[in-house]
């Protein structure tokens, strides 16, 4: 073979990623300790990522990224999506950006918490990384990313207008609602939420949304339909993952993108296993601060151990073009297949 027909291949097998050659849809939940970062690399090779997790002196955490990026075989990130601007969502992004290039930043728009030296720093350092290349989304948006589509359901507290096709029904629950004190961290109310489709299969990221601005697209009518996985809002804190909101979406898989520390309280564990329709609920991290027999069983556990011990497993999800779509542990290799819904 001529080196030309060699490059040639080689560039083709690249540009579409490696996995993208199967025709599936892959999503990698990468291990932060409690912080998110959100791989989506969809059938045509393009890739989103949803936030880029902890700033640590030793880049851990834009580390994991770039490796589960190595894993899939990509040679830049499409998209970044960075949901709000808390520390666990963007402190990787600088140090990311040197790993891998990326080609777009979306958002919300300003952070509400600019009067934080903390948030304003990283919202200054974001502001100048996406110079020229950045989008403010709204309600109601699409995310352009050839092969699945995604419409931005939540943005800087503001919901879709209207349910999403085939959404719209009431929601029984909502007249059992008891709303929450006023939040603290005002950021997380501004997380760009999104539901991604890829033929039947649904999935739904919220990023840190908290509990009674959950009520905006679930109440008095549910404006997003079912759910075949769900990534638990806001690390599986019960700040967010209200009944109303989880029993509206009605998911059968849950990933639960918590830490050692952070996420997964016994009540929410309560609500979704009280879901309609719940099959299996997969964790990040093992809740060391709940007990033992209240967290999904070990196997569908990526990191059992503390943040300093522990290696940063990623949860893997490989979707089908038929709908069907297998879970995959990185830690143990145990895997279990499902079928979407629709
Ligand atoms: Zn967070
Ligand atoms: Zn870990």
């Amino acid at each position: 073979m001529s080196r030309t027909m060699t490059a040639v291949l080689l560039g083709l097998v690249c540009a579409g990623g490696l996995l993208a050659a199967a025709g599936k849809l892959e999503i990698y939940w990468i291990d932060a300790e409690g912080g998110a970062a959100t791989l989506i690399v969809s059938p045509s090779g393009e890739s989103i990522l949803v936030d880029t997790a902890n700033r640590t002196p030793d880049d851990r955490d834009a580390r994991r990224i770039f490796a589960a990026a190595q894993h899939a075989g990509l040679q830049r990130i499409d998209i970044l999506l960075t949901t709000h601007f808390h520390s666990d969502h963007i402190g990787g992004m600088a140090a990311l950006a040197k790993l891998i290039p990326i080609g777009m930043y979306m958002d919300h728009g300003e952070s509400v918490e600019i009067a934080r030296p903390q948030v304003a720093a990283a919202y200054k350092t974001y502001v100048e990384q996406s110079a020229g290349k950045r989008r403010i989304l709204k309600a109601g948006d699409t995310i352009p990313l050839k092969g699945v589509d995604i419409d931005v359901i939540m943005s800087a507290g503001q919901a879709i207008p209207k349910a999403l096709q085939g959404a719209g029904a009431p929601n029984a629950a909502c007249a059992d609602f008891k709303p929450h004190g006023e939040e603290p961290d005002p950021d997380n109310d501004q997380s760009v939420g999104f539901v991604l489709r890829f033929g039947k299969f649904r999935f739904i990221d919220m990023g840190d949304l908290t509990w009674n601005y959950e009520q905006k697209l679930v109440s008095p009518v549910n404006l997003i339909g079912t759910v075949d996985l769900f990534q638990t809002t806001h690390h599986g804190l019960d700040r967010s993952n209200s009944p109303q909101f989880v029993w509206a979406i009605q998911p059968k898989v849950v990933v639960m993108n918590d830490g050692p520390h952070k996420g997964g309280p016994p009540s929410v564990f309560e609500t979704l296993r009280r879901s309609p329709g719940l099959e299996d609920i997969w964790q990040v991290h093992l809740a060391l601060d709940t007990p033992k027999e209240i967290n999904t069983g070990e196997h569908m556990i990526a990191n059992l151990g503390t943040s300093a011990e522990c290696k940063g497993n990623w949860l893997e999800v490989s979707v089908d073009p038929d709908g069907r779509y297998t879970l995959i542990n990185q830690r143990n290799g145990y895997s279990k297949a499902y079928e979407s819904k629709r």
